[in-house]
């Protein structure tokens, strides 16, 4: 088996006997890869732990692995920590974020599937959310996410007829895309979403980029991130068919979020 050296961020880990840790990697050039870090928990007579003491989640790190896609688990060799991200943990919000940032890039992209770009964008981003910028910052980072996953919803015209939204405009998982006011009543899992904020959405999705980044990006309240947000959680679990496991900590607080599910048509 070879051994490869790659730039990693930790999406998952989970402590494997007394000693050892099983975890999902977001390699650089080799995409995502599940390695078994045995004996990360052992120290030596010295006191000194191979991988450091334990890799941890949001841990950006350089590893040398065996590459082996045809083996579940390959055997993780090195691991040099680069970033802790420690910045991130002074607050629960930035946490829940980047926590959330790792679940979503571990649902919607294929293992072994190599996104160099995605992953400079999930390094970018992990920085970002520890700065007051987190909101946009992390709404466009999931664009970015969708877009290179192949997932992005049909946003510009009604994803049923193909006409413009209008004034009312409503969200549908299932077609994955907004609906205008004349096909809603034909949708039955449609969510009405405020026209402006599907809007703002549109602009944020064509704005202009440099450096891998938009430029220009307003800066968003949670009172508008957090309708957005749960769009685009109840697209990706609708069109994955899985539950996100960190979406109620993101959506915290939000019952008064402008999305609300359309009460039922009586035709
Ligand atoms: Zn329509």
């Amino acid at each position: 088996m070879p051994l490869v050296n790659d730039r990693c961020i930790c999406l998952r880990k989970v402590e494997y006997s007394e000693t050892s840790q099983i975890l999902t990697l977001f390699a650089r050039e080799h995409g995502i890869t599940r390695v078994i870090a045995k004996g990360a928990h052992r120290k030596t007579k010295q006191g000194a732990s191979k991988f450091g003491g334990g890799v941890d989640l949001l841990d950006l790190g350089e590893a040398v692995f065996s590459h082996a896609p045809e083996r579940d688990l390959a055997p993780l060799c090195e691991w040099s920590l680069q970033d802790g991200h420690l910045e991130l943990r002074q607050a629960l919000r930035p946490v829940y974020l980047a926590q959330y940032a790792a679940e979503l890039v571990s649902m919607v992209i294929e293992e072994h599937d190599p996104h160099p770009d995605l992953f400079d964008r999930l390094q970018q981003t992990l920085q970002d959310l520890s700065t007051p910028r987190r909101e946009e910052e992390f709404l466009s980072f999931q664009l970015d996410l969708l877009r290179e996953a192949g997932y992005m919803p049909s946003l510009q015209t009604c994803a049923s007829c193909g006409g413009a939204i209008g004034d009312r405009a409503y969200f549908s998982a299932s077609l994955s895309g907004a609906v205008c006011r004349n096909c809603e009543h034909v949708t039955p899992d449609r969510m009405e979403i405020d026209a402006r904020l599907l809007r703002l959405l549109q602009s944020v999705i064509n704005l202009p980029r440099a450096g891998g980044k938009r430029v220009r990006l307003p800066q968003l309240t949670r009172h508008q991130t957090d309708p957005l947000n749960k769009l685009i959680a109840d697209h990706v679990q609708h069109t994955l068919s899985r539950r996100l496991r960190l979406v109620p900590y993101i959506l915290n607080g939000t019952s008064k979020s402008p999305i609300q599910k359309s009460s039922q048509s009586t035709y």
